[in-house]
């Protein structure tokens, strides 16, 4: 392997794979690093259904030849682009046979440190090689952005963990465990945990919980009219999201921002509504402080009706992920300093570019700038699409000898770009 590259990939998920995909057809020289579906295999619990539907669950080339369509065709597995939830494990064997096909280079190593500056990036490797590039696109996707209430954070690793922790849940069998948190993760941790024998409660701030009701099928022509289907569910503001990531870009910041925010809620697939019926639930509770008590954990939680205290083996909180900058610490400070960020994530380009001539972020971190639907794995089409055909116009024109075009991202956002 050369110690050199044009473009360096950090990550092996479904957007880092979609976009190798996309560069290998456009003949980009590339080096990608990373476990390959490792959120997804080492980060999800096992016996979890995938809330985005079948259609809505791919890794993306350019033909569109590995879908997971074509893979459960192959193998004889039931799918549908609709109605039908896709298995963890089924999308995570169809994510590895895709890396083996689409992306067969994928080196199965860690970068450890990212310095220097525009165009001009030195890579440290897990393994100790060190490799110069060009182009960085860090594309390391929910890994490193778990979130833990402050109010719990201080307990210790025997009794605390975040989701993020747990591929297999068998391990709690017999445990008094609390799930912390009301969103889809939670609500799926704690109906995996009931299922393993495990003595589970989910406590909640929001008062009730939300789950998505299940859709008729076929779309009638009324609900199709009202609420067009999208990857990332059914409404025509999810569909623009879904189909537009470019024109939401151009959005005012504070629209943008707004929009992140509060669109889709933390509601759990229509599928969960009766298997989280079985767990207890102290809903419309808050933490207000917790500590270490003879071996268990005590959590004080409060409500309208007053200050309650609960002992558990284990709290695992599913407390979502934080996509924020200084959070990806294998990124040397002082190039992170140099990255202008917007609530905490990276201002893009359109082209996925930030401030940092050369240094591309793709996958959740990317929601600011290109809506909601990157936190999906149905974002990787359009951003695979986009930064590969921006990162080969690059070689394009370095090969005839033109000056580069440059897009610089102000401030505020906008982008100027100029020869
Ligand atoms: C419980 C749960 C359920 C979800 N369900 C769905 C769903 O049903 N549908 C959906 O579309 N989305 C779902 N998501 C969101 C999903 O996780 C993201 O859409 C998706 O993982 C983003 O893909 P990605 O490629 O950006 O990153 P990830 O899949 O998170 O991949 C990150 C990659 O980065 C690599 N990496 C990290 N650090 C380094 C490093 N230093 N060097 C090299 N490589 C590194 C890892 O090895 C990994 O391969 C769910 C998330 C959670 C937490």
């Amino acid at each position: 392997m050369s110690q050199s590259t044009d473009v360096a990939i950090i990550g092996a998920g479904p957007n880092a794979l979609s976009l190798a995909a996309h560069l290998g057809e456009l003949g980009v020289q590339f080096r990608i690093f990373g476990k390959p579906m490792e959120s997804w295999l080492d980060h999800m619990p096992r016996g979890m259904l995938l809330k985005s539907e079948g259609f809505a669950s791919n890794l993306y080339d350019p033909l569109g030849r590995h879908s997971l369509r074509q893979f459960c065709e192959d193998n004889k597995l039931p799918y549908a682009d609709m109605g039908l939830p896709v298995p963890l494990e089924v999308f995570c064997d169809y994510g590895l046979a895709f890396q083996r096909r689409a992306v067969p280079t994928l080196e199965k190593k860690l970068v450890v440190s990212v310095t220097g500056k525009d165009r001009d990036f030195h890579l440290g490797l897990d393994d100790g090689e060190m490799l110069h590039a060009r182009r960085v696109v860090v594309a390391t996707g929910i890994s490193h952005l778990a979130h833990v209430p402050r109010a719990i954070a201080h307990l210790p690793a025997d009794l605390l963990s975040h989701g993020w922790a747990h591929a297999d849940l068998a391990r709690f069998k017999g445990a008094d465990v609390t799930v912390v948190g009301g969103g889809a993760s939670a609500i799926d941790i704690a109906a995996l945990l009931h299922d393993a024998d495990a003595r589970v409660r989910l406590v909640a701030r929001r008062p009730i919980l939300e789950v998505h009701s299940r859709m008729r099928l076929p779309r009638p022509l009324s609900d199709r009219l009202s609420a067009p289907m999208s990857g990332i569910g059914p409404s025509w503001r999810s569909w623009f999201f879904t189909e537009y990531p470019g024109i939401f870009h151009h959005l005012p910041a504070d629209r943008r921002l707004r929009w992140v925010r509060t669109h889709l809620g933390p509601a759990a697939g229509w599928f969960m509504a009766q298997r989280i019926a079985r767990v207890p639930q102290l809903l419309g509770y808050g933490l207000n402080g917790a500590k270490a008590v003879g071996g268990q954990a005590q959590l004080e939680l409060v409500s309208a009706s007053g200050v309650r205290s609960i002992k558990t083996d284990h709290v695992i909180a599913a407390t979502g992920y934080r996509p924020a900058l200084d959070r990806l610490k294998f990124i040397d400070p002082e190039l992170r300093a140099a990255v202008k960020t917007l609530a905490l994530a990276p201002v893009l380009s359109s082209n996925f570019q930030s401030s940092v001539a050369g240094l591309y972020f793709m996958g959740p971190i990317a929601a600011n700038s290109f809506g909601p639907v990157m936190r999906f794995a149905v974002g990787a089409k359009f951003a695979a699409r986009r930064l590969s055909q921006h990162l080969a116009s690059g070689v394009r024109q370095k090969a005839v000898g033109m000056p580069k075009a440059v897009s610089e991202v102000q401030h505020d956002g906008s982008v100027v770009g100029h020869a």
